[in-house]
């Protein structure tokens, strides 16, 4: 199966995609996980989208596809995938189209943005194993100190309020247009804000009759 997770930041994508990716057993494609670990690497590309991630913006699509190109070629991915954070413009989803993949699927989670804020701005990661954890929603066991590999945990950089708002912003702006986008293929399955992780967990297996 070949799925998109759609949604704005903090709307649980990438906490839902991991469950569908066990569930199915096929891998989930985070792009903004990929542009981090480039910028930790400081590779190239890395160094030329440091400025652009901190500051919320959106990468090009060039660069963007190009990373997916390479990802989706990979052998993990022949049985489908999840895609989270792609794509993200219209032409990243052309630009998809292009390379001959045809998505089953559009999961779109909503939450308000009042819900998101609320989120992002407790948001903390484990730098090392990536789990996420919530200052008072979902407390480590230890304060600050990651429950699974037990490195200590952080807030993104992009997850302060000024930046969350912009990209809150660039979310309505550049990449909602591309729920009509799907809707119009007849892809999307709306999911609400159901309150907890497994009852949208629920409904998107539900949905996806899995
Ligand atoms: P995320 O982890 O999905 O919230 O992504 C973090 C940041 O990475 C975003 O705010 C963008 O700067 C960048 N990014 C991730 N995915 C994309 C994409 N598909 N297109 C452009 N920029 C992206």
């Amino acid at each position: 199966m070949k799925l998109i997770m759609f949604g704005a930041p903090g709307a649980g994508k990438g906490t839902q995609a991991e469950k569908i990716a066990a569930k199915l057993n096929i891998p989930t494609i985070s792009t903004g996980a990929v542009i981090r670990s480039e910028i930790e690497k400081k590779s190239e590309i890395g160094l030329k989208v440091q400025d652009i991630i901190k500051k919320g913006e959106l990468v090009s699509d060039d660069i963007v596809l190009n990373m997916i190109e390479i990802r989706l070629k990979e052998d993990d991915c022949k049985n489908g995938f999840i895609l989270d954070g792609f794509p993200r413009t219209i032409p990243q989803a052309e630009g998809l189209e292009k390379l001959g993949y045809e998505i089953d699927h559009v999961i779109n989670i909503d939450v308000s943005d009042e819900t998101i804020i609320e989120r992002l701005s407790g948001r903390l990661e484990c730098p090392k194993c990536h789990a996420i954890f919530h200052k008072s929603t979902k407390k480590p066991k230890v304060d600050g100190i990651c429950d699974l590999c037990g490195d200590t945990l952080a807030t993104r950089a992009d997850d302060n309020p000024e930046v969350i708002k912009n990209r809150l912003n660039v979310f309505h702006e550049q990449t909602e247009p591309l729920k009509d986008y799907y809707n119009k293929k007849g892809l999307v399955k709306n999911i609400g804000d159901l309150g907890s992780v497994e009852k949208v967990t629920e409904e998107i297996f539900k949905q996806l009759g899995v």
